[in-house]
C-alpha cells in the first residue's frame, strides 16, 4: 500500500526509485513518492541507519583559518542576502557544516550560534570559526532550549530531515519580533528534476528525505505567523545549484575518473545551453525563501 503524505496526509503515487548515486555508499534502492494533493516528494521507508550515509568526509574541514576564509568567499552571497533583511543581532544557523557562512556572518557583526550534528564540524566551528556550536541530532530541541534569534538560517537543511515542518514551526516560534527566517532547498518543480528524476543529483538519495514544494513551506511558515519577504529560484545561490545539478547529474553516471570528468564538462556545457529555460522564475534547481516575523 502507498504511504500517505507525511505533511498533509494525502494519497500518494510512486515517483521513482533511486540509489546513492552521489556517494555510492552502497547499492541499496530507495523508494520516493509524490503526494497527489500537495506535491511533496518523499522517501519511504526511511532507512533506520540513515547516519551511515553521512561518511566522515561528508564535510570538508579546512586545514587552516586561511583556507576557511578563502572557501567562505563562495558563500558571500548568503551574507549579502541576510543583511538585506537583518543588519545585525543574534543569528542561529542550523546545519552549518564547516561554517563558511557562519564565519562571514560573524565577521559582519552577528553573534552566531550553530546547531550541527557532526562532531568534527562542531569542534571546527568552536575552535577555528569561533562561534558557539551545539552538537545534536535533534535540531528542534536545541533550537527550542536556546535563546531567541533575530535571524535563523537553514541553507539546504530541510530536505535532510524526516520532519522538516516541525523545525520550521519551531524556528518561527524562536524568532524575535521583526526577525527573519531564511531557507534554501532543492526545488521539486525544477526543470532538471523532470529530466533526471531519480538520477538528479539534488535527489541525493537517501540523504534527501523530502523534496518540498516552496508552496508547502510557505503554508507552514505562514500558518506559524511569518510573512513572506522573498521567494526566488534566481538568486545567486539557487542559480549556482543549476550548473552544479547538470555537472553532477551527468558526472555520477560513471565511476571511471576520465569518463566522469568528460561527463562533468558536458554537464557544464549543457548548463549554459539550458540556462534560458532554467532562468525562468520557479524552474531553477533550488529556491530561496525569506520570511519575516511581524513586529
Ligand atoms: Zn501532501
Amino acid at each position: 500500500m502507498n504511504p500517505s503524505c507525511p505533511y498533509c496526509g494525502g494519497a500518494t503515487t510512486a515517483a521513482f526509485m533511486a540509489q546513492d548515486w552521489n556517494r555510492r555508499i552502497d547499492a541499496r534502492l530507495f523508494e520516493y513518492w509524490r503526494c497527489n494533493r500537495c506535491s511533496l516528494v518523499f522517501m519511504y521507508p526511511v532507512p533506520e541507519d540513515l547516519g551511515r550515509y553521512y561518511p566522515s568526509d561528508y564535510h570538508h574541514i579546512p586545514a587552516s583559518a586561511i583556507e576557511l576564509a578563502a572557501n567562505a568567499e563562495h558563500e558571500r552571497y548568503k551574507v549579502d542576502l541576510l543583511t538585506r533583511y537583518c543588519k545585525a543581532g543574534r543569528l542561529i544557523e542550523i546545519g552549518p557544516g564547516n561554517g563558511g557562512f557562519a564565519y562571514l556572518a560573524k565577521a559582519a557583526g552577528f553573534s552566531v550560534r550553530a546547531i550541527e550534528m557532526s562532531a568534527a564540524c562542531c569542534r571546527f566551528l568552536e575552535d577555528v570559526v569561533g562561534v558557539e556550536a551545539v552538537r545534536t541530532t535533534s535540531e528542534r530541541d536545541a533550537l527550542m532550549s536556546g535563546p531567541p534569534a533575530d535571524a535563523i538560517a537553514l541553507w539546504h537543511v530541510v530536505e535532510h530531515l524526516v520532519d522538516p515542518f516541525d523545525l520550521v514551526r519551531a524556528a518561527a516560534e524562536r524568532l524575535s519580533p521583526g526577525g527573519v527566517l531564511i531557507l534554501a532547498a532543492p526545488n521539486p518543480s525544477a526543470f532538471q528534476f523532470r529530466l533526471f528524476r531519480g538520477r538528479w543529483t539534488h535527489v541525493d538519495a537517501p540523504r534527501h528525505v523530502t523534496l518540498i514544494p516552496s508552496a508547502v513551506l510557505k503554508q507552514v511558515a505562514e500558518a506559524s505567523g511569518l510573512v513572506l519577504a522573498l521567494e526566488t529560484t534566481l538568486d545567486e545561490g539557487s542559480v549556482g545549484w543549476d550548473s552544479f545539478g547538470w555537472e553532477f547529474s551527468l558526472g555520477t553516471l560513471s565511476t571511471m575518473p576520465r569518463i566522469r570528468s568528460r561527463l562533468r564538462r558536458l554537464g557544464r556545457m549543457l548548463a549554459r545551453v539550458f540556462a534560458p529555460i532554467e532562468r525562468v522564475e520557479g524552474r531553477g534547481s533550488a529556491y530561496t525563501l525569506v520570511f519575516r516575523k511581524p513586529e
